[in-house]
């Protein structure tokens, strides 16, 4: 098995995918994933990706400017400006490589509305945007003969020894079972996506785990702004950890919010009503729950054309049926949950992190384009953006760096036990209590405290590294970072909650 690459690309979502494919062909390329290729946050996404495509009617000052207004002034100028201007070129790059958005009766790209942006410029694939984008990724890269990919191989161990990188990860194919596998390489990209799953409720799949985070974290990369924790307003109020996301552009399409009474409520919270940005509808959810007492809401759009919804909304209509909610008669019950990170490793606009050689891209990075409060369907686009950018920065300096490659043996396992059963469940019934789209500090001081027992027993436990401990030290480490950032910012995250 090869041991040596050029570029270790962590994560086949839409950042490591579309990152892979613009590498210089010239450089051998790695990516893993933890499970199936396929399996990721890109590949739920439904809304679609936000760009300035139509200059006749929209521009990319209003693109930046809603993107500024959403994220609470607290964005980071020049990365915004970055984000709106090269969007629209990736996006049409996105069409080349054969990515199928909707078109319109004229045979135009079809451009929908979500809340917070204020004009239709959110290109989409049907309600399945990420699944489609995912998919055409994949079949590209899978072309290029200097790309190697691995699946269902978790990486566990990550350090910098000299010009380059030591990686440890562990591989299953039919002929090893979760084996160490110790490769080096001169540049890594961290692509490793959301922390979904350290809260109860979560719309994230079973990856977003905050891997990528914790690893850099523990290299010593700046971290920013974990606190920056987006709620969406409308996930399908199921008793399952994986809630069902309710587009945004359901909303954006004219779905009503509606309270335990069948009233709409959210003028009363904001004049933009149920079209504000998500984390001022979450906000008035909550407020709203308070001033009628009861925590039931309902999504509905049952007044317009069943034969437009089904068309509009195939997957979000197919999957309530299953759930006993026909999404063009009834009212669905929705209920805020976690939904997205703003914050993460702190990178710059090349998405090089404070670490020589080490990039991060897509959800797992903090490029400062969110500020606060992401404007819908802007991660994907950042994803793109800022995955090219970290390719064309490898480019150039692979050209003039020279390739040595450190020894990436890492020590033998420094214990056999087991963790104990319910870790994982006690950080997520912490972080629920303390940090649920308005933050409670004291349960935040008393929840990090319990947290940190929590971590310093899994480093110094003496557990067997395995895919399960490893993922309960980064859940145990994202959930220390995000209570320390709310202890530091306390309320001062206007925008943000
Ligand atoms: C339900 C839902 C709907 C959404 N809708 C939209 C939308 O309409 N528009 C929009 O712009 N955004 C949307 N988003 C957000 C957007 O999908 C994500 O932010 C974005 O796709 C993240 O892409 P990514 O490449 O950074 O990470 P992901 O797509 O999450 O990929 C992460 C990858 O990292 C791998 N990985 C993680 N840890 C390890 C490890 N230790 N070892 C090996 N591999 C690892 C995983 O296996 C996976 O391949 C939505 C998100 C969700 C959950």
């Amino acid at each position: 098995m090869e041991q040596n690459y050029d570029v270790v690309i962590i994560g086949t979502g839409v950042a490591g995918l579309y990152g892979a494919l613009h590498l210089d062909k010239r450089l051998k390329v790695l990516i893993i994933c933890k499970r199936d290729i396929t399996l990721s946050n890109s590949s739920l996404a439904q809304g679609g990706v936000a760009a300035v495509t139509r200059p006749d009617y929209d521009d990319v000052r209003y693109h930046i400017e809603d993107t500024l207004i959403a994220g609470g002034h607290q964005n980071d100028l020049a990365a915004v400006t970055k984000l709106c201007e090269e969007g629209p070129k990736e996006v049409r790059h996105l069409m080349e490589l054969g990515v199928d958005f909707d078109t319109d009766a004229e045979g135009k790209t079809h451009l929908t509305l979500e809340g917070g942006h204020s004009k239709p410029r959110i290109l989409h694939h049907k309600d399945c945007t990420g699944r489609e984008i995912v998919n055409k990724l994949i079949l590209n890269v899978k072309k290029q003969e200097n790309i190697t990919i691995w699946e269902h191989s978790i990486v566990v161990g990550l350090e910098k020894r000299g010009d380059g990188f030591a990686i440890d990860a562990l591989y299953d194919d039919e002929h090893h079972d979760n084996e160490h596998c110790f490769l080096a390489a001169r540049y890594v990209m961290l692509c490793t996506g959301g922390i979904g799953r350290v809260y109860r409720y979560t719309t994230n799949s079973a990856i977003a785990t905050g891997d990528g985070i914790a690893l850099a974290y523990q290299m010593g990369a700046r971290i920013k702004n974990l606190s920056f924790v987006q709620f969406h307003p409308t996930a399908f109020a199921g008793n399952v950890r994986e809630r069902f996301l309710i587009s945004e552009s359901v909303r954006g399409e004219g779905a009503k919010l509606l309270n335990c009474h069948g009233q709409q409520f959210m003028t009363r919270y904001d004049p933009r009503g149920e079209l504000a940005p998500r984390d001022v509808v979450s906000k008035g959810i909550m407020a709203e729950q308070k001033r009628v007492g009861s925590d039931k809401f309902y999504l509905d759009i049952s007044y317009k054309d069943p034969k437009f919804i089904k068309e509009r909304f195939p997957m979000i209509y197919a999957a309530l049926l299953v759930e006993g909610y026909d999404l063009t008669k009834d009212p669905i019950p929705v209920y805020p949950c976690q939904h997205y990170l703003m914050g993460g490793i702190d990178v710059d606009l090349n998405s090089a992190t404070t670490v020589d050689g080490l990039y991060a891209c897509g959800e797992c990075s903090h490029t400062g384009v969110h500020g606060a409060n992401r404007l819908a369907s802007n991660s994907l686009l950042e994803a793109l953006v800022f995955s090219h950018a970290a390719a064309n920065h490898i480019n150039a300096r692979s050209l003039t760096e020279p390739a040595s490659y450190p020894d990436p043996a890492f020590p033998a396992d420094r214990g056999r036990n087991r963790i104990p059963k319910g870790i994982r469940t006690e950080i997520r019934a912490i972080m629920q209590e303390a940090d649920f789209v308005v933050p409670d500090p004291e349960k935040a001081a008393a929840g990090l405290a319990r947290i940190l027992e929590i971590r310093r027993m899994l480093l110094d436990g003496g557990f067997m590294m395995s895919h399960d401990y490893f993922e309960a030290l980064s859940l145990a480490t994202i959930a220390c970072l995000i209570l320390q950032d709310v202890s530091e910012k306390g309320d001062a995250a206007p925008g943000a909650r």
